[in-house]
């Protein structure tokens, strides 16, 4: 097929997504999600006592071992509304070394997973996670009342919620939904998935960490339930594969859910603190972290008891359960756009033509997309802002599978490009962006003068 041919042939498929076909099928999974059975998640969690990793296992009723236990109880209960073996439940059982002052230098944790296997890219992974330990005031407390509620059943409620829903359908790559323990003593139970993914040599497309998704009452008396805050780490500039994935939160949230908002935070986590998405991040996948709007301190991490006549201790009677189910609408929106798309296009290079003011983006497009579309943004937006379909693009084939798109009066010097992936349904991959180049790395590497004129000429 010539060039020429070969660029109309994708022109035209370019009008062949269709958009209302994802739509309706994540409006079904949407309205699905139920946010009484949150709450019963939640309680039920709460229910145990304290969930601290040093907590008693020897009981059904009360400490870590009951509740992973019953996380194991759900999951299992899910798998068995579905043909046989299409949700597999397992745990992952490790020693690790902790590092925080007055606990063991070795703690036994346990992460309860399962997995819903892809039925057409089944080696790509999306993970959505809460985490299932808690504590009270002192750190190491294993024995006194840690409930928990907001950080982190909240979080594991909607990861389970997301999984009841999600396993109704079908989705060509891989969803995994961890239940994790220990994050309160350094992320450990993350650390130990992530791990094992990175060493089986695993393509983590994306990871989800919902902590501390319950409480819409700020400590101001004002109430915070129109949004979600969603962090994402990057390791340099503002286009990390994490901040990818931030944006097709945002894409995911804007399309399916009109009434509730992303909120894009621009750094890893709160100030100075951590979740679990940090463990992803740290083996270069792409992760982010979702948190209610505003925290109330006198919740986290606090002993049940009252002072100045303000009560304190993270108890369900203080969540937002409508709320927490928006945040899973999120979380579960995405995903499915996420695994029902291809993987984001091989971003190859983009320059600024020297005749006129447009970018040319040389990319190659993933197995099974049915077109691709480009986006771009001012280099001081946070987010996408403009779309340029295939059809508007001037595709071009440049053979060895890659295509170039023409941005018209796009002038990349001013801007951020990037391509994703849209499948037959219309769902959308996460963007990717060509690498910035790197002038003074360039030089170095060279050993030669760059004149101005020579860089970045095609
Ligand atoms: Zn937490």
């Amino acid at each position: 097929m010539s060039p020429r041919l070969a660029a109309l042939v994708l022109a035209g498929s370019a009008l062949l997504p269709a958009q209302a076909e994802v739509r309706d099928r994540v409006r079904t999974l949407l309205s699905a999600v139920d946010a009484a059975r949150i709450e019963q998640d939640v309680r039920a969690l709460v229910g145990f006592g304290t969930r601290h990793v040093l907590s008693r296992t020897d009981s059904d009723t009360e400490g870590t071992g009951a509740a992973r236990r019953w996380l194991q109880a759900r999951f299992a209960a899910i798998a068995a509304t579905t043909d046989e073996g299409r949700l597999q439940v397992a745990l992952q059982a490790a020693t690790v070394p902790c590092l925080r002052p007055g606990m063991p230098r070795e703690l036994p944790i346990v992460n309860v997973i399962a997995t819903l296997r892809g039925t057409g890219d089944p080696e790509r992974i999306y993970v959505v996670s809460g985490h299932y330990d808690s504590r009270n005031g002192r750190g190491e407390d294993g024995e006194r009342a840690a409930p928990g509620a907001v950080d982190d059943a909240s979080g594991t409620a909607a990861m389970l919620e997301a999984c009841r829903v999600l396993t109704a359908a079908r989705f060509p790559a891989t969803i995994v939904f961890a239940a994790y323990d220990a994050e309160e003593q350094g992320l450990l139970g993350s650390a130990a998935h992530a791990a094992a993914l990175a060493d089986a040599g695993a393509t983590v497309d994306g990871m989800i960490t919902c902590d501390i998704v319950g409480n819409t009452l700020g400590m101001d008396g004002a109430r915070y339930h129109r949004f979600v805050r969603c962090f994402s780490y990057a390791s340099g500039g503002t286009d990390g594969s994490g901040r990818s994935l931030a944006r097709a939160v945002t894409y995911a949230a804007r399309t399916h859910l009109p009434d509730f908002d992303v909120r894009l935070i621009l750094r890893g986590d709160r100030y100075g603190r951590g979740g679990d998405h940090r463990s992803f991040f740290e083996h270069g996948f792409p992760a982010v972290r979702f948190t209610e709007p505003r925290e109330d301190f006198s919740r986290q991490h606090q002993d049940i008891t009252s002072r100045d006549g303000r009560p304190y201790g993270d108890l369900p009677d203080y969540a937002d359960f409508a709320y927490t189910a928006n945040v899973t609408r999120v979380a579960v929106a995405t995903l499915a756009e996420l695994a029902s798309a291809p993987p984001p296009p091989l971003a190859v290079s983009a320059a600024l033509r020297r005749d006129r003011y447009d970018t040319e983006l040389v990319y190659v497009p993933p197995p099974g997309a049915a077109a691709c579309e480009f986006v771009w943004r001012e280099t001081t937006a946070a987010d996408w802002t403009n779309v340029v379909d295939a059809a508007a693009a001037a595709l071009v084939s440049l053979g060895g599978g890659r295509m170039q798109a023409t941005l018209a009066g796009v002038c990349l010097d001013d801007v951020v490009v990037g391509v994703r992936a849209i499948a037959a349904d219309g769902s959308r991959s996460r963007v990717a962006t060509p690498p910035e180049p790197d002038r003074f790395d360039r030089q170095r590497r060279a050993r030669t003068a760059v004149t101005e004129d020579d860089d970045g000429q095609r």
